[in-house]
């Protein structure tokens, strides 16, 4: 049987949006803004042309310029409607469970938005006609139950997203193999597995591994939710994926064109989210990738006070 990967990432339902706001930036306060997107754009790295089997190499999109980002009509978060949801759905074990704590700490940082666990929901709910066996203990859920049924029901009015975790492999249909994820982003719901991302053991490298796929998707398909497309300006997390393998190639940190673009649809900070998220990714023991954000702290100078 052809092992087929199929990432959540590869999985988009276009998001089509409804709150239609200004994309003009006439105040002094943006144009501050702007200065900071440009000077850290030296950091941005150019993509390499894709290999064979790539993301790149497989699908042709459009770029979603930042001026293209405002004027298609974003969702514009709100007080009243700006949280990030999580639902934890079944058990998880040690690893997994000190991974939840940090995804939800590494999600308020990337959003600089409230992260909250929903009260987590039992594997029970799951029908069997939404379950599989694939060999002797593997256990498949079927995504598209998971969203339908649970997610979609479940998010609250204030949640602008939601996404359920589950340590069970997936599967979105009888043809398919297995995902890693699966989102809708017109509902902004998504579930992703750790089932696939190597978090079976306790060591810290591999925890490193776990932790920086599960926050690389994360952070990938909640950025969708919020509209934002596969870049194609730089290397970067919202580059599209085809494999894991292809994933853990790139970096946990937005382009400068992505960083605009969530900083415009947020309003929040930029060097108090890059000081907050560097300090994080050191901590664990991302070095490389704190590293990326030191780089653009360089650039932008330590008096600065965007
Ligand atoms: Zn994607
Ligand atoms: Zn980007």
């Amino acid at each position: 049987m052809v092992n087929t990967f199929f990432s959540l990432r590869m999985l988009q339902v276009v998001v089509c949006c409804a709150l239609l706001i200004s994309c003009n930036a006439g105040n002094g306060k943006r144009n501050k803004g702007k200065d900071y997107f440009k000077v850290i754009s030296v950091n941005d790295i150019k993509l390499p042309v894709p290999k064979p089997g790539e993301w790149r190499a497989r699908h042709v999109e459009e770029n979603q310029s930042f001026d293209r980002y405002c004027k298609q009509g974003q969702l514009q978060a709100r007080d009243d409607f700006h949280k990030i949801y999580l639902l934890q759905i079944g058990t998880f074990n040690n690893t997994q469970q000190q991974c939840l704590k940090d995804i939800q700490v590494y999600l308020s940082l990337f959003f600089q938005l409230p992260t909250e666990n929903l009260p987590s929901v039992s594997e029970a709910l799951i029908p069997d006609s939404a379950k599989r066996k694939t060999g002797a203990n593997n256990v498949q859920l079927l995504t598209t139950f998971i969203i339908d049924t649970i997610l979609v029901q479940t998010k609250p009015v204030d949640g602008y997203a939601l996404l359920g975790l589950t340590s069970k492999d997936l599967y979105p249909g009888k043809n398919w193999n297995y995902v890693f994820g699966m989102a809708s982003y017109a509902n902004r719901v998504g579930v992703s597995s750790f089932y696939r991302y190597n978090c079976n053991a306790e060591e810290p490298r591999s925890y490193q591994t776990c932790l920086r796929r599960i926050i690389a998707t994360a952070s990938h398909e909640i950025g969708h939710m919020f509209s934002i497309k596969h870049c194609l300006s730089a290397v970067c997390v919202m580059n599209g994926s085809n494999s894991l393998a292809e994933s853990d190639l790139m970096p946990l940190r937005l382009c400068s064109v992505c960083q605009q673009k969530l900083q415009w649809n947020l309003r929040y900070k930029n060097l108090v989210r890059l000081k907050q998220l560097k300090e994080f990714l050191q901590k664990k023991g991302l070095a490389s990738d704190a590293h990326d954000l030191h780089k653009d702290l360089e650039v932008v100078g330590p008096t600065a006070n965007d």
